[in-house]
């Protein structure tokens, strides 16, 4: 699967668009978003790839992992979510310490998406949410390829999900959500 430039007389496919944006058209990616504001920048199994590889590269590297700060979500302008956010944080920290980890997985995920949501209250779902938030440079590439990978490893919560994969719901997918869930308070805190 490829995606097709919009630049004028180009038309070009590739897998994704941002090395060729950058070197043909001198374009940064949110340059290029901001000219074809509805235009894909990857391919649905370029992004796959990438959160595969991103997975991999915490599996093999603990490190990757940062230490863990106590939080306060004083960046929400929603004075009624801020609370909630905070108690939800606290819940997911004490789960990880018991090592209840699907209850932390949920918590962690759905922090992510408030906070995502709250910042961008006219993306009617978690995906378009995330989809905005990297097309206005508020997260990271990184951040938005482990969103992505947040959001696929979500569907665990539902149990024949989690059965019919063969995978499991462990420890180090709750710390790997916990530090996903760190940078992006520390981006928004920014
Ligand atoms: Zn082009």
């Amino acid at each position: 699967m490829m995606v097709k430039c919009k630049m004028p007389r180009c038309g070009k496919s590739f897998p994704t668009l941002i090395t060729h944006i950058k070197r043909i058209h001198k374009l940064s990616s949110i340059e290029y978003l901001k000219r074809f504001p509805h235009a894909k920048l990857f391919s649905g199994e370029y992004r796959r790839k990438v959160s595969n590889s991103a997975k991999k590269r915490f599996l093999d590297d603990p490190t990757l992992r940062e230490k863990v700060a106590s939080r306060t979500f004083d960046f929400v302008k929603n004075k009624k979510l801020a609370p909630l956010l905070k108690r939800d944080y606290k819940s997911a920290k004490i789960c990880l310490k018991y090592s209840l980890w699907k209850p932390s997985i949920i918590l962690y995920g759905s922090i992510i998406e408030a906070i995502l949501m709250e910042k961008f209250p006219k993306a009617r779902d978690f995906y378009r949410a995330l989809e905005t938030s990297y097309r206005e440079g508020v997260i990271s590439e990184k951040q938005y390829h482990q969103i992505h990978m947040v959001r696929d490893l979500r569907n665990f919560v539902h149990l024949h999900k989690e059965l019919s994969e063969d995978s499991e719901i462990n420890e180090y997918w709750a710390r790997t959500f916990a530090d996903i869930c760190e940078s992006i308070i520390k981006r928004f805190r920014r």
